[in-house]
């Protein structure tokens, strides 16, 4: 089913725990600057129970219309069904998605669905004459592919979460539509027996507001453990560079970089990181850096807000110290 009547962008709002998961936000965010130049709206579509809060989310965050499926729903094949009738319905030019490990499901079904391509991980858009180009790396992220699609509609893209910055406008109005969509449990072949939460998914590193990263610097898993500490004082999420998790002294769902995660929290702490290129990737996008380490020329200490030059082993129990103090005034 190739759709040919096809304008505006849709865009999946994933929720988790019943609100918008901030990769969707982003992305509705990036595509309603792109929307208004080719004359074309921004629609969102939101499958769950109460998703009236989330629906006003996903207006401040950039969409014109939000398209409501009020249904209790757990099953994939569930969501196939309903997100093909809304886009066989609404006749998307291209259908975005959170590369979140749903989205990661949900697409290439989609594309199979539509009998289109996709494009999956996309860091950046280009914008073109006409239309535009999707940035996404390959290889381990050693190279990085500027695609253009000629697929055929809708284009189905998944959007790797922190590569656009979130913007809400509680100011901004948009229509909302209720679509009751029927699913067809015939045609469903799994049957979902129990939910397990797997320890890498438990590792919400791309929606932590606080990240406390430890390197290669702070010498062995003991000393790692300071990084954890300092993380639980900040109520933070702990990430890792490559090194660092090559020496097990933590599991890899907690790498950060080209081919980590990319994370964007309002504060980073960089625990003997040296800054290289395919760290910096990311976490760059964070609001604030600080960074600790033993050389003051380490490439760190340029992207950093606020530098210590020292030995992490003993500036972390200082830091830990100083914290737990301020919080027990
Ligand atoms: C294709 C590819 C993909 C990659 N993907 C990733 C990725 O996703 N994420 C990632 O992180 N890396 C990635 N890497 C590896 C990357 O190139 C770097 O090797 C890595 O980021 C360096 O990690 P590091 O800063 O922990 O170690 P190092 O570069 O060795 O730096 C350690 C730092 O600790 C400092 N230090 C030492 N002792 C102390 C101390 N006691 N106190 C304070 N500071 C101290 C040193 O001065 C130094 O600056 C990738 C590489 C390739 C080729």
């Amino acid at each position: 089913m190739k759709l040919t009547n096809v304008k505006d962008y849709m865009v999946y709002v994933e929720l988790a725990d019943g609100a918008p998961v901030n990769a969707s936000l982003e992305i509705l965010t990036r595509v309603s600057r792109l929307a208004p130049k080719s004359g074309e709206q921004v629609t969102a579509v939101i499958i769950g129970q109460n998703v009236s809060e989330g629906a006003q989310t996903a207006i401040a965050a950039g969409a014109d219309k939000v398209i409501c499926v009020e249904k209790e729903i757990s099953q994939l094949e569930e969501y196939v069904q309903i997100l093909t009738a809304i886009g066989k319905k609404y006749q998307p030019r291209v259908f975005f998605f959170p590369a979140t490990q749903m989205g990661k499901d949900l697409v290439p079904v989609l594309s199979y669905k539509f009998d289109t391509a996709s494009i999956t991980d996309v860091t950046d858009i280009v914008e073109k004459a006409e239309g535009f180009d999707y940035v996404c790396s390959s290889y381990n992220g050693n190279i990085l592919n500027e695609i253009s699609y000629e697929a055929g509609f809708p284009q189905i893209v998944s959007v790797k979460s922190s590569s656009f910055k979130k913007e809400l406008d509680s100011s901004r109005t948009g229509e909302i539509i209720s679509e009751d969509i029927p699913v067809d449990r015939s045609l469903i072949k799994t049957e979902l027996k129990e939910t397990v939460k797997e320890i890498a998914e438990a590792v919400n590193l791309e929606e932590a507001q606080v990240v406390v990263a430890g390197g290669r610097g702070m010498g062995s898993k003991e000393n790692f453990e300071l990084v954890k500490e300092l993380a639980d004082v900040c109520k933070g999420v702990v990430g890792a560079t490559r090194p660092a998790i090559e020496s097990e002294w933590i599991s890899r769902a907690h790498q950060v970089g080209q081919s980590g995660k990319t994370v964007a929290p309002k504060l980073y702490i960089a625990c003997g990181i040296s800054g290289a290129t395919q760290h910096i990737s990311g976490m760059s996008g964070s609001g604030y850096i600080v960074a600790i380490n033993k050389d003051e020329d380490a490439p760190i200490f340029d992207i950093a807000d606020v530098g210590i030059v020292g030995d992490a082993v003993k500036v972390i129990p200082l830091l830990i110290e100083a914290i737990k103090k301020e919080k027990a005034q």
